[in-house]
Protein backbone atom coordinates (compact mmCIF):
# COMPACT_ATOMS: atom_id res chain seq x y z
CA UNK A 1 0.00 0.00 0.00
CA UNK A 2 1.33 3.55 -0.80
CA UNK A 3 0.47 6.42 1.79
CA UNK A 4 0.53 10.13 1.62
CA UNK A 5 0.69 12.35 4.21
CA UNK A 6 -2.32 14.61 5.57
CA UNK A 7 -0.89 17.81 5.27
CA UNK A 8 -2.82 19.52 8.03
CA UNK A 9 -1.49 16.65 10.96
CA UNK A 10 1.04 14.86 9.41
CA UNK A 11 -0.63 11.62 9.52
CA UNK A 12 -0.18 8.73 7.04
CA UNK A 13 -3.25 7.84 4.95
CA UNK A 14 -3.54 5.14 2.53
CA UNK A 15 -4.34 6.04 -0.95
CA UNK A 16 -6.92 3.57 -1.37
CA UNK A 17 -9.59 3.95 1.09
CA UNK A 18 -12.89 1.82 1.70
CA UNK A 19 -16.21 2.95 0.26
CA UNK A 20 -18.60 1.13 2.40
CA UNK A 21 -21.76 2.32 0.34
CA UNK A 22 -22.01 -0.86 -1.47
CA UNK A 23 -21.47 -3.60 0.45
CA UNK A 24 -23.86 -6.99 -0.64
CA UNK A 25 -26.98 -7.04 0.99
CA UNK A 26 -29.48 -10.28 1.55
CA UNK A 27 -32.82 -10.11 1.33
CA UNK A 28 -32.18 -6.24 1.69
CA UNK A 29 -29.86 -6.38 4.62
CA UNK A 30 -26.17 -6.27 4.79
CA UNK A 31 -24.48 -9.79 4.13
CA UNK A 32 -22.03 -8.61 7.37
CA UNK A 33 -19.88 -12.15 7.07
CA UNK A 34 -18.73 -11.53 3.55
CA UNK A 35 -18.44 -7.48 4.51
CA UNK A 36 -16.34 -8.58 7.03
CA UNK A 37 -14.10 -10.23 4.84
CA UNK A 38 -13.72 -7.44 2.14
CA UNK A 39 -12.76 -5.48 5.34
CA UNK A 40 -10.42 -7.49 6.84
CA UNK A 41 -8.75 -8.25 3.50
CA UNK A 42 -8.40 -4.32 2.84
CA UNK A 43 -6.94 -3.67 6.80
CA UNK A 44 -4.76 -6.60 6.01
CA UNK A 45 -3.71 -4.80 2.77
CA UNK A 46 -2.72 -1.56 4.54
CA UNK A 47 -5.97 0.26 4.36
CA UNK A 48 -6.59 2.87 6.81
CA UNK A 49 -8.89 4.86 5.87
CA UNK A 50 -12.94 3.42 5.87
CA UNK A 51 -15.69 5.74 4.81
CA UNK A 52 -19.33 5.97 5.40
CA UNK A 53 -22.24 7.83 6.45
CA UNK A 54 -25.62 8.20 7.90
CA UNK A 55 -28.01 8.02 5.41
CA UNK A 56 -26.13 4.67 3.77
CA UNK A 57 -28.32 1.61 4.95
CA UNK A 58 -26.98 -0.21 7.15
CA UNK A 59 -23.40 0.93 6.83
CA UNK A 60 -22.42 2.34 9.91
CA UNK A 61 -23.35 -0.66 11.57
CA UNK A 62 -22.10 -2.77 9.50
CA UNK A 63 -18.97 -0.82 9.90
CA UNK A 64 -19.22 -0.90 13.60
CA UNK A 65 -19.94 -4.94 13.80
CA UNK A 66 -16.33 -5.10 12.33
CA UNK A 67 -14.43 -3.15 14.56
CA UNK A 68 -15.54 -4.62 17.39
CA UNK A 69 -15.15 -8.63 15.97
CA UNK A 70 -11.44 -7.52 14.76
CA UNK A 71 -10.50 -4.68 17.37
CA UNK A 72 -9.04 -2.66 14.84
CA UNK A 73 -9.99 0.70 16.35
CA UNK A 74 -6.81 1.84 16.32
CA UNK A 75 -5.40 0.77 13.22
CA UNK A 76 -8.72 2.76 11.11
CA UNK A 77 -9.54 6.12 10.64
CA UNK A 78 -13.35 5.91 10.79
CA UNK A 79 -15.18 8.71 8.27
CA UNK A 80 -18.41 9.45 8.23
CA UNK A 81 -21.31 12.18 7.57
CA UNK A 82 -23.81 14.63 9.28
CA UNK A 83 -26.76 14.58 7.30
CA UNK A 84 -27.19 18.73 7.93
CA UNK A 85 -30.04 19.28 5.39
CA UNK A 86 -32.32 17.18 7.87
CA UNK A 87 -30.94 18.98 10.63
CA UNK A 88 -33.90 21.27 11.79
CA UNK A 89 -32.57 22.66 15.10
CA UNK A 90 -29.11 23.16 16.79
CA UNK A 91 -30.08 19.66 19.03
CA UNK A 92 -30.16 17.79 16.08
CA UNK A 93 -26.30 17.49 15.04
CA UNK A 94 -26.18 16.12 18.81
CA UNK A 95 -28.90 13.15 18.07
CA UNK A 96 -27.54 12.26 14.61
CA UNK A 97 -24.09 12.37 16.50
CA UNK A 98 -24.83 10.37 19.24
CA UNK A 99 -26.93 7.70 17.31
CA UNK A 100 -23.45 7.64 14.47
CA UNK A 101 -20.87 6.43 17.40
CA UNK A 102 -23.72 4.54 18.71
CA UNK A 103 -24.02 2.61 15.65
CA UNK A 104 -19.86 2.44 14.75
CA UNK A 105 -19.19 1.47 18.72
CA UNK A 106 -16.26 3.91 19.27
CA UNK A 107 -16.28 7.33 21.25
CA UNK A 108 -14.40 9.67 17.83
CA UNK A 109 -14.64 10.59 14.32
CA UNK A 110 -11.56 10.68 12.58
CA UNK A 111 -13.40 12.03 9.60
CA UNK A 112 -16.76 13.80 10.27
CA UNK A 113 -18.07 15.45 6.85
CA UNK A 114 -21.18 17.43 6.51
CA UNK A 115 -22.62 15.49 3.82
CA UNK A 116 -22.99 16.64 0.17
CA UNK A 117 -23.07 20.44 1.29
CA UNK A 118 -23.18 21.68 -2.45
CA UNK A 119 -22.97 25.64 -1.86
CA UNK A 120 -21.88 28.63 0.45
CA UNK A 121 -26.00 29.64 0.91
CA UNK A 122 -26.16 25.96 2.90
CA UNK A 123 -23.08 26.44 5.12
CA UNK A 124 -24.74 29.93 6.07
CA UNK A 125 -27.83 28.08 6.96
CA UNK A 126 -26.12 25.98 8.92
CA UNK A 127 -23.69 28.29 10.58
CA UNK A 128 -26.66 30.20 11.64
CA UNK A 129 -27.44 27.20 13.46
CA UNK A 130 -24.47 27.35 15.06
CA UNK A 131 -22.25 24.43 13.56
CA UNK A 132 -18.94 25.73 14.00
CA UNK A 133 -19.53 26.15 17.54
CA UNK A 134 -20.86 22.60 17.84
CA UNK A 135 -17.96 21.34 15.63
CA UNK A 136 -15.30 23.14 17.77
CA UNK A 137 -17.11 21.95 21.26
CA UNK A 138 -16.29 18.04 19.44
CA UNK A 139 -12.89 19.07 18.11
CA UNK A 140 -11.88 20.24 21.81
CA UNK A 141 -13.72 16.57 23.70
CA UNK A 142 -11.73 14.71 20.77
CA UNK A 143 -14.77 13.65 19.87
CA UNK A 144 -14.19 14.68 15.89
CA UNK A 145 -10.78 15.07 14.98
CA UNK A 146 -10.78 16.51 11.53
CA UNK A 147 -13.98 17.98 10.07
CA UNK A 148 -14.83 18.77 6.09
CA UNK A 149 -17.71 18.39 3.20
CA UNK A 150 -18.32 16.45 0.59
CA UNK A 151 -19.05 18.09 -2.26
CA UNK A 152 -21.15 17.97 -5.41
CA UNK A 153 -21.84 21.21 -7.16
CA UNK A 154 -19.55 23.75 -9.45
CA UNK A 155 -16.27 25.15 -9.19
CA UNK A 156 -17.17 28.37 -8.33
CA UNK A 157 -19.40 27.47 -5.44
CA UNK A 158 -16.78 25.22 -4.09
CA UNK A 159 -14.15 27.31 -4.16
CA UNK A 160 -16.92 29.36 -1.79
CA UNK A 161 -16.87 27.17 0.49
CA UNK A 162 -13.02 26.22 0.87
CA UNK A 163 -12.80 29.50 1.77
CA UNK A 164 -15.77 29.99 4.05
CA UNK A 165 -14.10 28.17 6.51
CA UNK A 166 -11.04 26.76 8.29
CA UNK A 167 -11.61 23.03 7.15
CA UNK A 168 -9.38 19.74 7.69
CA UNK A 169 -10.16 18.35 4.70
CA UNK A 170 -12.62 17.65 1.43
CA UNK A 171 -14.08 15.24 -0.61
CA UNK A 172 -15.15 15.34 -4.60
CA UNK A 173 -16.27 14.15 -7.27
CA UNK A 174 -13.30 13.06 -9.68
CA UNK A 175 -12.08 10.92 -12.13
CA UNK A 176 -10.47 11.30 -16.18
CA UNK A 177 -14.10 11.83 -17.47
CA UNK A 178 -14.70 14.76 -14.50
CA UNK A 179 -11.50 16.49 -15.19
CA UNK A 180 -13.24 19.75 -15.51
CA UNK A 181 -16.90 18.86 -14.21
CA UNK A 182 -17.91 19.33 -10.66
CA UNK A 183 -14.92 20.95 -8.28
CA UNK A 184 -12.76 19.42 -10.81
CA UNK A 185 -8.96 19.42 -11.18
CA UNK A 186 -9.14 23.33 -10.83
CA UNK A 187 -11.06 22.24 -7.78
CA UNK A 188 -8.42 19.74 -6.73
CA UNK A 189 -5.45 21.88 -7.05
CA UNK A 190 -7.64 24.74 -5.21
CA UNK A 191 -7.82 22.71 -2.24
CA UNK A 192 -4.24 21.52 -2.26
CA UNK A 193 -2.83 24.79 -2.45
CA UNK A 194 -4.74 25.83 0.62
CA UNK A 195 -3.08 22.93 2.60
CA UNK A 196 -6.00 20.69 2.81
CA UNK A 197 -6.36 16.36 1.84
CA UNK A 198 -8.48 15.97 -0.80
CA UNK A 199 -10.48 12.40 -0.97
CA UNK A 200 -11.95 11.43 -3.76
CA UNK A 201 -15.36 9.99 -4.53
CA UNK A 202 -16.60 7.96 -7.55
CA UNK A 203 -13.62 7.63 -8.70
CA UNK A 204 -14.64 5.37 -11.92
CA UNK A 205 -17.76 6.78 -11.71
CA UNK A 206 -20.11 4.15 -10.34
CA UNK A 207 -18.87 1.75 -12.79
CA UNK A 208 -19.14 4.17 -16.29
CA UNK A 209 -15.35 4.01 -16.73
CA UNK A 210 -15.38 -0.04 -16.47
CA UNK A 211 -18.36 -1.49 -18.25
CA UNK A 212 -20.45 1.71 -19.58
CA UNK A 213 -17.80 2.85 -21.91
CA UNK A 214 -17.98 3.49 -25.55
CA UNK A 215 -16.72 0.99 -27.75
CA UNK A 216 -14.05 3.33 -29.20
CA UNK A 217 -12.55 4.03 -25.68
CA UNK A 218 -12.57 0.40 -24.72
CA UNK A 219 -10.89 -0.31 -27.75
CA UNK A 220 -8.15 2.15 -26.88
CA UNK A 221 -7.65 0.41 -23.58
CA UNK A 222 -7.56 -3.18 -25.36
CA UNK A 223 -4.68 -1.75 -27.48
CA UNK A 224 -2.75 -0.02 -25.01
CA UNK A 225 0.61 -1.50 -23.21
CA UNK A 226 1.20 -2.42 -20.59
CA UNK A 227 -2.19 -4.36 -20.67
CA UNK A 228 -4.21 -3.24 -18.07
CA UNK A 229 -8.28 -3.28 -17.28
CA UNK A 230 -10.29 0.16 -17.78
CA UNK A 231 -10.36 0.01 -14.01
CA UNK A 232 -6.64 0.17 -13.36
CA UNK A 233 -6.51 3.14 -15.72
CA UNK A 234 -9.05 5.11 -13.92
CA UNK A 235 -7.57 4.72 -10.71
CA UNK A 236 -3.63 5.12 -11.73
CA UNK A 237 -5.18 9.07 -13.61
CA UNK A 238 -6.56 9.78 -10.26
CA UNK A 239 -3.41 8.69 -8.35
CA UNK A 240 -1.05 10.18 -10.84
CA UNK A 241 -2.10 13.30 -9.00
CA UNK A 242 -0.28 14.41 -6.45
CA UNK A 243 -2.69 16.76 -5.22
CA UNK A 244 -4.95 13.31 -4.31
CA UNK A 245 -5.02 11.61 -0.75
CA UNK A 246 -7.22 9.14 -0.46
CA UNK A 247 -9.03 7.66 -3.11
CA UNK A 248 -12.11 5.83 -2.32
CA UNK A 249 -13.52 2.61 -3.92
CA UNK A 250 -16.87 0.91 -2.96
CA UNK A 251 -15.70 -2.40 -2.90
CA UNK A 252 -17.98 -5.55 -2.38
CA UNK A 253 -15.59 -8.77 -3.55
CA UNK A 254 -12.68 -9.35 -2.02
CA UNK A 255 -11.17 -9.90 -5.78
CA UNK A 256 -11.57 -6.55 -6.08
CA UNK A 257 -10.25 -5.76 -2.99
CA UNK A 258 -7.26 -7.43 -4.04
CA UNK A 259 -7.19 -5.97 -7.36
CA UNK A 260 -7.68 -2.17 -6.07
CA UNK A 261 -4.87 -2.44 -3.11
CA UNK A 262 -2.36 -4.15 -5.82
CA UNK A 263 -3.03 -0.71 -7.94
CA UNK A 264 -2.93 1.47 -5.04
CA UNK A 265 0.70 -0.49 -4.06
CA UNK A 266 2.00 0.58 -7.82
CA UNK A 267 0.43 4.01 -8.30
CA UNK A 268 2.53 7.28 -7.26
CA UNK A 269 2.10 10.89 -7.89
CA UNK A 270 3.13 11.96 -11.60
CA UNK A 271 4.13 8.16 -12.52
CA UNK A 272 2.77 7.89 -15.81
CA UNK A 273 4.24 8.90 -19.30
CA UNK A 274 3.69 10.87 -21.67
CA UNK A 275 2.31 7.36 -23.88
CA UNK A 276 -0.20 7.07 -21.06
CA UNK A 277 -1.25 10.91 -21.24
CA UNK A 278 -1.90 10.13 -24.52
CA UNK A 279 -4.02 7.38 -24.07
CA UNK A 280 -6.46 9.05 -21.69
CA UNK A 281 -6.50 12.22 -23.85
CA UNK A 282 -7.72 9.85 -27.01
CA UNK A 283 -10.26 7.59 -24.58
CA UNK A 284 -11.37 11.48 -23.26
CA UNK A 285 -12.10 12.38 -26.60
CA UNK A 286 -14.09 9.39 -27.99
CA UNK A 287 -16.54 10.06 -24.47
CA UNK A 288 -16.41 13.53 -25.61
CA UNK A 289 -18.01 12.41 -28.85
CA UNK A 290 -21.06 11.44 -27.44
CA UNK A 291 -21.57 14.65 -25.68
CA UNK A 292 -24.50 17.10 -26.57
CA UNK A 293 -22.82 20.20 -25.56
CA UNK A 294 -19.14 20.99 -25.86
CA UNK A 295 -18.51 22.13 -22.33
CA UNK A 296 -15.49 22.11 -21.01
CA UNK A 297 -16.46 23.26 -17.71
CA UNK A 298 -13.80 26.29 -18.12
CA UNK A 299 -16.43 28.28 -16.41
CA UNK A 300 -15.25 31.30 -17.81
CA UNK A 301 -19.39 32.38 -18.31
CA UNK A 302 -19.36 32.57 -14.53
CA UNK A 303 -21.25 33.99 -12.58
CA UNK A 304 -24.30 34.27 -13.92
CA UNK A 305 -26.05 36.64 -12.40
CA UNK A 306 -29.46 34.71 -12.12
CA UNK A 307 -27.00 31.73 -10.55
CA UNK A 308 -27.25 28.96 -13.01
CA UNK A 309 -24.62 27.13 -12.55
CA UNK A 310 -23.99 26.88 -16.60
CA UNK A 311 -20.87 24.14 -17.03
CA UNK A 312 -23.11 21.77 -14.24
CA UNK A 313 -26.25 21.82 -15.72
CA UNK A 314 -24.67 20.76 -19.11
CA UNK A 315 -23.06 18.49 -17.25
CA UNK A 316 -25.73 16.59 -16.21
CA UNK A 317 -27.55 17.49 -19.76
CA UNK A 318 -24.62 15.48 -21.08
CA UNK A 319 -25.45 12.50 -18.72
CA UNK A 320 -28.52 12.59 -19.78
CA UNK A 321 -27.38 11.43 -22.58
CA UNK A 322 -24.65 9.77 -22.86
CA UNK A 323 -25.86 7.53 -19.74
CA UNK A 324 -29.81 7.80 -19.72
CA UNK A 325 -32.58 10.10 -18.42
CA UNK A 326 -32.39 9.02 -15.01
CA UNK A 327 -28.59 9.25 -14.23
CA UNK A 328 -29.02 12.88 -16.01
CA UNK A 329 -31.81 14.01 -13.62
CA UNK A 330 -30.38 12.28 -10.76
CA UNK A 331 -26.81 14.33 -11.41
CA UNK A 332 -28.80 17.71 -12.21
CA UNK A 333 -31.07 17.33 -9.06
CA UNK A 334 -28.07 16.79 -6.89
CA UNK A 335 -25.95 19.61 -8.07
CA UNK A 336 -28.40 22.33 -8.94
CA UNK A 337 -31.50 21.80 -7.01
CA UNK A 338 -31.09 19.94 -3.74
CA UNK A 339 -29.41 23.24 -1.89
CA UNK A 340 -31.31 26.32 -0.23
CA UNK A 341 -30.16 28.19 -3.06
CA UNK A 342 -31.08 26.58 -6.57
CA UNK A 343 -28.24 26.99 -9.79
CA UNK A 344 -31.04 25.00 -12.57
CA UNK A 345 -31.33 26.27 -15.97
CA UNK A 346 -35.04 27.18 -15.29
CA UNK A 347 -33.48 30.52 -13.53
CA UNK A 348 -32.24 32.11 -16.83
CA UNK A 349 -33.68 34.95 -18.06
CA UNK A 350 -31.86 35.10 -21.34
CA UNK A 351 -29.81 38.03 -20.85
CA UNK A 352 -26.89 37.06 -23.03
CA UNK A 353 -24.03 37.93 -20.82
CA UNK A 354 -22.46 34.86 -20.61
CA UNK A 355 -22.24 33.90 -24.27
CA UNK A 356 -19.90 36.88 -24.54
CA UNK A 357 -17.12 34.94 -22.75
CA UNK A 358 -17.59 31.53 -24.02
CA UNK A 359 -14.79 30.26 -25.73
CA UNK A 360 -16.75 27.48 -27.32
CA UNK A 361 -18.67 29.68 -28.43
CA UNK A 362 -21.69 27.50 -27.27
CA UNK A 363 -25.39 29.36 -27.73
CA UNK A 364 -25.78 28.91 -23.68
CA UNK A 365 -29.30 30.32 -23.69
CA UNK A 366 -30.54 27.42 -26.49
CA UNK A 367 -28.49 25.18 -24.97
CA UNK A 368 -29.95 26.02 -21.37
CA UNK A 369 -33.72 26.02 -22.98
CA UNK A 370 -32.84 22.45 -23.67
CA UNK A 371 -31.50 21.39 -20.29
CA UNK A 372 -34.43 22.89 -18.83
CA UNK A 373 -36.99 21.26 -21.42
CA UNK A 374 -35.60 17.74 -20.90
CA UNK A 375 -34.67 17.90 -17.47
CA UNK A 376 -36.77 20.26 -15.83
CA UNK A 377 -40.02 17.53 -16.37
CA UNK A 378 -42.81 17.22 -14.54
CA UNK A 379 -41.23 14.45 -12.42
CA UNK A 380 -38.19 16.90 -11.54
CA UNK A 381 -40.98 19.41 -11.12
CA UNK A 382 -42.88 17.75 -7.94
CA UNK A 383 -39.31 16.24 -6.55
CA UNK A 384 -38.27 20.08 -6.60
CA UNK A 385 -41.29 20.82 -4.72
CA UNK A 386 -40.83 18.38 -2.13
CA UNK A 387 -37.54 18.47 -1.70
CA UNK A 388 -36.88 21.49 0.96
CA UNK A 389 -39.51 19.90 3.12
CA UNK A 390 -37.88 16.34 3.28
CA UNK A 391 -34.60 17.52 3.09
CA UNK A 392 -35.65 20.28 5.54
CA UNK A 393 -33.55 23.35 4.18
S1 LIG B 1 -28.22 34.21 -20.37
FE1 LIG B 1 -29.03 33.06 -18.64
S2 LIG B 1 -27.32 31.82 -17.96
FE2 LIG B 1 -26.47 33.43 -19.24
S3 LIG B 1 -25.89 35.05 -17.79
FE3 LIG B 1 -27.97 35.50 -18.54
S4 LIG B 1 -29.33 34.56 -17.03
FE4 LIG B 1 -27.30 33.68 -16.72
S1 LIG C 1 -17.61 29.37 -20.91
FE1 LIG C 1 -18.54 27.91 -22.34
S2 LIG C 1 -17.22 26.11 -22.24
FE2 LIG C 1 -16.73 27.38 -20.45
S3 LIG C 1 -18.07 26.59 -18.80
FE3 LIG C 1 -19.19 28.25 -19.79
S4 LIG C 1 -20.44 27.23 -21.36
FE4 LIG C 1 -18.87 25.79 -20.76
Amino acid sequence: MQYRTNPRNGQPLSVLGFGCMRFTRKGGVIDQEKANREMKLALDRGVNYFDTAYIYPGSEVCLGNFIEAYQCRDQINIATKLPHYRAKKPQDFDAFFAEELKRLKTDHVDYYLLHMLNDAASFERLCGMGIREWVAEKKAGGQIRNIGFSFHGGTLQFKALIDAWDWDFCQIQFNYMDEHNQAGIEGLRYAYEKGLPVVIMEPLRGGKLVNGLPREARREFELAQPARSPADWGLRWIWNHPEVTVVLSGMNDVAQVEENCRIASESLPNALGEDALQLYERVQKALAKGVRVGCTGCGYCQPCPKGVDIPTCFAAYNTSYAENLVAGMREYMMCTTLRKVRSNAGLCVKCGRCEQHCPQHIAIREELDGVRRRLENPVYKVAAKLAPKILKY
